[in-house]
């Protein structure tokens, strides 16, 4: 069933909590792909009932970054929940979750903010404040949907550990569930801003996957050391690409290393018309 009220959610939730039934909880933008499916699929196993969210959240998107054009396509994305038996599809109106009229800032609105070690790097470092809106969108649901379990991807590696990481910190009673990286057959990590390519521009976009692959083989043949694994990136690079960052850090902390090892995660961002693009690789899978 779609919902758009908090009250109703609550309703429905109170209702299976007296029942018994056990609740997961997808927090998604919408414009649903196989990778969101795939989360839907493992809270399906996993929980009694599951619950979707859809909401393109304003306050995690920068001033010049996509919100208004972030695709919208709740009617599809309710057939395809429906298709995977989820219960209800929780779909509100950012005036339902922070108010009519509240201007969308932290001097108005209490915002839950991770810490700086966790933020200042990586997506981070260029998307100021997107991992307090996050982290405040995502207790918010938290809060209206009390799940026994949280479904997050690994595609959205930083995210996952400050999500982890707020859990323990404010002692959520949710168990973070974190679910593999879906990618098209070519290696294309699948992404809702896919859209945005080209045909041209998602076969440049392979590149993000080739890099990670090849630093992947590189580490099982034997190099550790992080600066001689970077370097190997620059070859695949071209003008097509203009690259963000390319880290190998500590899969658990995202601590820098000198050495690569098997605990460690490479992650990438770079922009293919215009188009940011995000992926990463633990070096070993677990
Ligand atoms: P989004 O709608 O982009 O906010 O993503 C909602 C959730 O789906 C997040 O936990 C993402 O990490 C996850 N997700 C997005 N793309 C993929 C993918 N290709 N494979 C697995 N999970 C994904």
């Amino acid at each position: 069933m779609l919902l758009n009220k908090i009250e109703e959610v609550r309703e429905q939730i109170k209702t299976w909590r007296k029942e018994g039934f056990t609740t997961g909880l997808v927090p998604t933008m919408g414009a649903l792909h196989a990778g969101h499916l795939s989360l839907i699929k493992r809270a399906k196993q996993e929980c009694d009932k599951v619950v979707v969210s859809v909401f393109v959240n304003p306050i995690q998107f920068g001033p010049s970054e996509d919100f208004d054009k972030y695709p919208r396509t709740l009617e599809a994305d309710t057939k395809l929940c429906e298709q995977e038996g989820v219960d209800i599809v929780f779909a509100p109106t950012p005036a339902e979750m922070y108010g009519e009229g509240n201007r969308l800032t932290n001097d108005t609105l209490t915002y839950v903010c991770p810490p700086f070690f966790y933020v200042n790097k990586l997506c981070g470092k260029t998307r100021i404040g997107h991992f307090d809106g996050v982290c405040t969108v995502v207790n918010k649901l938290f809060n209206i949907v009390q799940p026994d379990k949280a479904f997050f991807g690994q595609k959205d590696a930083q995210q996952a550990v400050i999500i982890r990481k707020m859990v323990k910190d404010l002692n959520i009673p949710v168990e973070v569930i974190q679910c593999p990286i879906i990618r098209e057959e070519s290696g294309l990590a699948l992404s809702s801003r896919n859209k945005y390519l080209s045909e041209e521009g998602k076969k440049d976009a392979l590149v993000l996957s080739r890099i990670l692959n090849n630093i992947k083989n590189c580490y099982k043949k034997g190099i550790t050391d992080v600066s001689a694994l970077k370097e190997t990136a620059y070859p695949f690079l071209t003008e097509k690409h203009d690259l963000e960052y390319l880290e190998i850090l500590d899969r658990e902390t995202l601590e820098e290393k000198e050495k690569a090892d098997n605990n460690t995660i490479v992650l990438i961002a770079c922009r293919v018309e215009n188009v940011r693009l995000i992926d990463n690789v633990y070096l070993e899978d677990k």
